[in-house]
Order: C-alpha cells, then sequence, then structure tokens
C-alpha cells in the first residue's frame, strides 16, 4: 500500500470503553481522520457510539476482556496474557494492512497496537496518557511498556511534561518523545445561558443565596474527593459541594465511602453527587470555584482547562500536569497535595473575595483559549503523522 501523507488512513486503538480523560480526548484527536480512519475499542462501553455520533468516524468495538491485565499485573500475570495478547495483536495487524498507521491511546492498546505494528509493517504512535509511576504501576509494566515504546514505536506523544518525565524516570527514552497538550474547543464553555443555569440550580435543590464549589473528575481514590469533602466541611453552611462523575473503572467502594464520609461529616445536604453528565458544561457554569483535589500527580488535568474556559478559578493540587495549566496566583490557585488545612484555607479565603475569583477567572480563561486550542491540537499531530510517514 502507498502511503498516503495528505490525507493519511490512521488506525486509532483504544482499550477501554468508558469516558474517562484519555477517551475524550481521543474524540477530539480522530477527528480530521474521520473519512479514512478506523478506531477500534476493545472493550465494550459508550465510547463507541459517542465516536460514531461526534466524528462519524468507523468504529469497531472488540469486547474483549482483558480486564485481568491491569497496572499493578506482576510477571505471572502478563505470562498468562501472552496468547491473548499475540491473538489480538494479530488480528489487529491484519487489519492494519489496509491503513498507513496505528496510533495507540492507551497502554495496553500501545504494547498490543506496536505488535500489529511488527505484524503488519506499519509505523506506530504511542499517546502516553499515564504517569508512570511506581505507586500506580508494577515494575514488569513499567519496563513492557518502554521497552515496546523504544523498539517498536516510531514516536511516542505524551500529554504534558510531567508524563514525559515520568517516562524518562522508568526508562523510557527522549529521542523520539514529543509533547502534544489535549486541545480543546473554547466555545463548548461560553455558550450556558443565565436561565439554564437557573433551572440547573432549582432541578438539583440549590438554594438562591449558596456558592457552589464543583470537582468534574471521576470517582476514584486518587482524584482526592475526600481530600476535598473534609476541607470543604469547613467552610460556611450557605456553601454547596457539587461533584461531577461516576467511578468509571470499578471504583464503586470508593463512591460509598465518600456518600458515608458526607454523612459522618455531618454534610450530606451541602453535598451533591450528580454522577457522570454527558456535557458537564452547564454545570461547570453553575460553580463559583472549581477544585482539582487529586491525591497523586495528575498526567494533564482536562477538567481543569475545562474550568479556565468557563472563566472560574480553579484549586488545584501542586504536582503533575496541573503545575503546567495552572500558575499560582495568576491562571488559579495550587495547594499541596492531601493538605485538608491549606485546601479548606483557600477555599475560605476565595469564598470571601469575588474580586480575586473574577480576576483569576478572567486571567484562567485567556490562557486556556490560548494555549489548549482544537487547532493547535490538530495541526501538531497532523506533523506528527506526516512526519513519521515520511521516517523522519
Ligand atoms: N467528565 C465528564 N463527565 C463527568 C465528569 C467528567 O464528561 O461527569 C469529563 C471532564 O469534563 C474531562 C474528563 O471527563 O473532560 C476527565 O479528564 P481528566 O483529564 O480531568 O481526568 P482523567 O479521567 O483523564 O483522569
Amino acid at each position: 500500500m502507498q502511503k498516503n501523507t495528505e490525507s493519511p488512513a490512521v488506525l486509532f486503538l483504544t482499550h477501554s470503553g468508558q469516558l474517562g480523560g484519555a477517551e475524550i480526548s481521543l474524540i477530539d484527536l480522530v477527528t480530521p481522520y474521520s473519512k479514512n480512519g478506523t478506531c477500534v475499542v476493545f472493550q465494550s462501553g459508550p465510547l463507541a457510539d459517542r465516536l460514531r455520533s461526534a466524528t462519524g468516524i468507523t468504529v469497531q468495538q472488540l469486547d474483549v476482556d482483558l480486564s485481568y491485565i491491569h497496572r499493578e499485573s506482576e510477571p505471572a500475570t502478563l505470562a498468562t496474557s501472552t496468547y491473548d495478547v499475540l491473538k489480538l495483536s494479530a488480528k489487529l495487524g491484519r487489519l492494519a494492512k489496509d491503513f498507513d498507521l496505528i496510533y495507540a491511546n492507551t497502554l495496553k492498546a500501545s504494547v498490543i497496537g506496536s505488535l500489529a505494528g511488527l505484524w503488519s509493517g506499519r509505523p506506530v504512535i504511542i499517546h502516553l496518557r499515564d504517569i508512570l509511576s511506581y505507586q500506580h504501576f508494577s515494575h514488569i509494566n513499567r519496563i513492557v511498556f518502554t521497552l515496546t515504546a523504544r523498539y517498536l514505536a516510531s514516536a511516542v506523544v505524551a500529554n504534558s511534561h510531567a508524563t514525559i518525565k515520568a517516562y524518562l524516570v522508568a526508562g523510557g527514552h527522549s529521542s523520539k518523545v514529543r509533547v502534544i497538550y489535549p486541545g480543546f474547543d473554547h466555545l463548548r464553555f461560553t455558550r450556558t445561558n443565565k436561565d439554564t443555569i437557573e433551572n440547573l440550580r432549582q432541578d438539583l435543590g440549590i438554594p438562591e443565596n449558596a456558592v457552589i464549589i464543583g470537582c468534574f473528575s471521576r470517582i476514584s481514590r486518587w482524584k482526592g474527593q475526600d481530600v476535598l469533602m473534609k476541607a470543604f466541611a469547613q467552610q460556611h453552611p450557605t456553601t454547596m459541594l457539587l461533584l461531577v462523575g461516576a467511578p468509571l473503572f470499578g471504583e464503586n467502594e470508593f463512591l460509598g465511602e465518600l456518600e458515608l464520609l458526607s454523612h459522618q461529616l455531618q454534610i450530606s445536604d451541602r453535598v451533591i453527587f450528580a454522577g457522570f453528565k454527558d456535557n458537564p458544561e452547564a454545570l461547570l457554569s453553575m460553580c463559583d470555584i472549581v477544585v482539582h483535589p487529586s491525591s497523586s500527580p495528575e498526567p494533564f488535568g482536562r477538567a481543569v482547562v475545562e474550568a479556565q474556559l468557563s472563566g472560574k478559578l480553579v484549586i488545584g493540587t501542586d504536582m503533575g500536569g496541573i503545575r503546567e495549566i495552572i500558575e499560582h496566583g495568576k491562571t488559579g490557585l495550587l495547594v499541596p497535595i492531601g493538605d485538608i488545612q491549606a485546601l479548606s484555607t483557600t477555599l475560605t479565603s476565595v469564598l470571601a473575595d469575588s474580586k480575586i475569583r473574577i480576576e483569576i477567572g478572567l486571567a484562567a480563561r485567556a490562557f486556556a483559549s490560548e494555549q489548549f486550542s482544537l487547532s493547535a491540537a490538530h495541526e501538531a499531530t497532523r506533523l506528527l503523522i506526516s512526519d513519521v510517514l515520511r521516517g523522519r
């Protein structure tokens, strides 16, 4: 097959069918390739339909269950997965022969996609969206991934400098790595009108004088909703806490713990568990402040940028990708990871100061619009694909 560098046919691979940040970023990523491209989603879930309806790309959902391979998998598990991995990669290798290039969106997809690249002779780009730390990944997983990236991929894209740094510490090689920040459709975050906000407040039973603190994150222990709830419990009784998101990757137990915690802290009448929302931007517009309280370094933090694009003051934790998004005191505020008292003090001071909320919110919106545009992300990806196809 002749390489088409102008309008390449790209085979995108991703493993989860849920709508986490990596998968939502993929939707934006595939849009320019929807005509000639195909996206293979390994697991079932809402992603396949969302990809089809949002971009028109051809989607194949495989419903293969590789959930027994996970971040903390030890060598024995990886050894028993060899047959499944080889079988799937051979199948994808046959499919890849109809495409110019393979683009893997997640870690599992990267390893399987890189083998598919071997079978098909097609170049592979890996998009790294995880901090490869030893807290989250077993030693063997880090070795497998870094070796795959080094020897089988043509390029590695990271969603932040923090992600690259962790990759290099894990043993990755710097030669073919570049950062492409996710891009955002800014207009989505400015469209909500006052009536919609008023209706939402009424639907959720939020009193007129209440100030709303929002958190837009899947429910997961490392996303730090427990820290936020404890800091929130120290705030004035007219404040409300809106938690938007669901346990997407099997952390229902943690949701139960959070509900219990809201009773123990006697704030259950002031905390709203909104669940997962397909288009959270209207809820974002309703908030006065947004907190992103992750208790481990974020690889990037889409939710932080979205809050900035909505013109909100965001309080984030001072580590990982969030440091590349928030400049403390200018485009948001940073607090140390897991520090309930620091978060509580910061919340109290900004709740009392609407001027600073507006000032920082405006600066944040200007910064995020400039730094994280969809067109810049598309152009950087186009260049990368073109370089890889030309063998540069
Ligand atoms: N999100 C959503 N609905 C929700 C909660 C979150 O669509 O109910 C979206 C949120 O707007 C953001 C993404 O999920 O685009 C989360 O990405 P982020 O990088 O913040 O976290 P990740 O899931 O990648 O860890």
